[in-house]
């Protein structure tokens, strides 16, 4: 691929930074320059904002079915370009490139269901308390909404808070990840031929600590929607004031195995849990919590797959497991690694960098590990197991909610009492029996409790609600002033 110099899109047009400067977009499995984009400042950031303030009006009175057409088109035209998008993804992020295609058709589904939306969009009608009164709600936009987005799922991500923002009426200025700004162009390119109206959706490039906190301080942005780190996250909602904030962070997901689980399923499961998009998904297995006894056998089972896992070019149809998005990643998962060996857990596979050009680490699986071990706590963001031994549900339970996040879990279980007991009592937003941690659907809602999170959810319904504020609707037609509470009494 060709490294050219990419520009930021506001008013409907492709511009260049005010700083002249660029940042250049690496190929995370060979280290080359794919890219150099736009290093914008917080003025750029701004004319993205007022170009945002004067689209909303329009944009804001249009018919939503009528933005849910224009929604249907992205998707089409999406579609289209499947294959394309999946390969440059794989290029500029390093998942392979099957897990690429997933991502893209993450985006079709999205755009897709948030079409409906724009058929739908309900409110709700409910009986006043009063006579010759009539109470509803209705949705109405947020106004300016700014978008940050992480590198995992570059272009799932960014269609997951794009579309409804869109389809709700608002207008938007979007920051991608510094290290995916390619997968994030390519699908405004598509917005943009699409024909959503200049203006309408602005795309900046440039650091989290210009660009990002522009869009988290400014006045006139009414609602943020972040996807990122946990330690991003607080320092967004300390900036942001009383803006409507929607957060998702990170996760520690468990994986729960009993001892009447089918274990070739667990099997598949803990290694697309753990392994699949290299460890770097919110929703990744990076603990396992395996009954007692069946834990031998189990990592038996384990260690003999995962030491045919082939590391490389996502591009090769061959390749397992990809890059690590870059560097410090790498050096990340050294990091965590040398802490497991000193807090005495046994490392079985793995725990290297691999000595190649781009950025590889090992598939890497530690046992014994304890609970309050810091590699069974703190998300790694790689390709690093831990195993846990419990003796029964309860005990597993325990230990898979003593992390401070709360994104995903599953249970590996043919008791029905085991599966009812996990999905009442584990401390996550996403709960699966007999499947792994992975695997969200874009009509359902999606989200964390506790550090993951601050309450709100993504796609489905929810994620119309994350884009949109209630308004309350009362009309009286009584002729004459009545009081809620208080003529209530004389009501036969
Ligand atoms: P990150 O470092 O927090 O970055 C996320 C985004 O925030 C990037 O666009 C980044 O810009 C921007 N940013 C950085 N500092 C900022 C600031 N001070 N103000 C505003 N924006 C700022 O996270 P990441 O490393 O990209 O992503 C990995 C994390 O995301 C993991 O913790 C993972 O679990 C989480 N994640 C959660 C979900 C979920 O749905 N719960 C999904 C995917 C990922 P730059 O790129 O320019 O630094």
């Amino acid at each position: 691929m060709k490294a050219m110099k990419y520009k930021n899109y506001i008013r409907g047009r492709w511009v260049e930074s005010k700083s002249k400067e660029v940042f250049e977009d690496l190929n995370p499995a060979t280290g080359d320059v794919i890219g150099y984009f736009q290093k914008s400042t917080s003025e750029d950031v701004e004319d993205a904002i007022d170009s945002a303030e004067k689209s909303f009006g329009s944009w804001s009175e249009l018919p939503a079915p009528k933005r849910g057409e224009m929604l249907l088109n992205i998707a089409h035209m999406i579609r289209e370009r499947k294959e394309e998008l999946a390969k440059i993804m794989t290029t500029e992020m390093g998942k392979v490139l099957t897990e690429a295609r997933g991502d893209v058709q993450e985006a079709i589904d999205i755009t897709e269901y948030m079409a409906g939306e724009g058929r739908r969009l309900f409110g709700f009608t409910t009986p006043s308390e009063l006579k010759n009164k009539f109470a509803m709600t209705i949705r109405r936009p947020i106004g300016i909404v700014g978008l940050i987005t992480p590198w995992n799922f570059p272009i799932a991500i960014p269609a997951w808070k794009i579309m409804p923002a869109l389809i709700c009426g608002n207008t938007i200025v979007f920051k991608p990840a510094s290290d995916t700004p390619l997968c994030a162009l390519k699908l405004i390119e598509i917005i943009e031929k699409a024909g959503i109206p200049d203006g309408v959706i602005n795309f900046v490039t440039g650091s989290g600590s210009v660009v990002g906190d522009e869009i988290v301080l400014n006045k006139k942005v009414r609602g943020i929607s972040f996807t990122g780190s946990k330690e991003t996250g607080e320092s967004i909602v300390r900036k942001a004031g009383i803006k409507k904030v929607g957060l998702e962070l990170g996760g520690k997901n468990g994986i729960i195995i009993m001892d009447d689980a089918n274990l070739e399923l667990a099997l598949e499961g803990v290694l697309w849990g753990a392994f699949g998009t290299t460890g770097q998904r919110c929703t990744a297995a990076s603990r396992v919590i395996i009954h007692e006894k069946v834990k031998k056998k189990f990592e038996e089972m384990l260690l003999a797959r995962v030491k045919k896992l082939k590391l490389g070019n996502g591009l090769k149809p061959d390749t397992d497991v990809g890059p690590l998005i870059n560097d410090a990643a790498v050096k990340k998962s050294e990091y965590y690694t040398e802490i497991g060996r000193k807090e005495g857990a046994r490392l079985i596979c793995g725990g290297k960098r691999m000595q190649m050009k781009g950025f590889f680490f090992e598939p890497t699986i530690f046992t014994e590990v304890k609970p309050n071990m810091r590699i069974a706590k703190e998300e790694i963001f790689g390709p690093v197991l831990s195993l846990i031994t419990i003796k029964d549900v309860y005990e597993a339970i325990k230990v898979c909610n003593d992390t401070e996040f709360g994104l995903s879990s599953s249970i590996y279980t043919e008791n029905m009492k085991n599966a009812f007991l996990a999905i009442e009592k584990i401390d996550s937003g996403i709960t699966y029996v007999n499947s792994s941690t992975i695997g969200a659907e874009t009509h359902l809602p999606f989200g964390g409790v506790k550090g993951t999170g601050n309450g709100t959810r993504e796609a489905g319904i929810e994620g119309i609600h994350e884009f949109s504020e209630t308004k309350t609707i009362y009309i009286d037609y009584s002729g004459k002033l009545q009081k809620a509470q208080i003529d209530t009494e004389n009501i036969k």
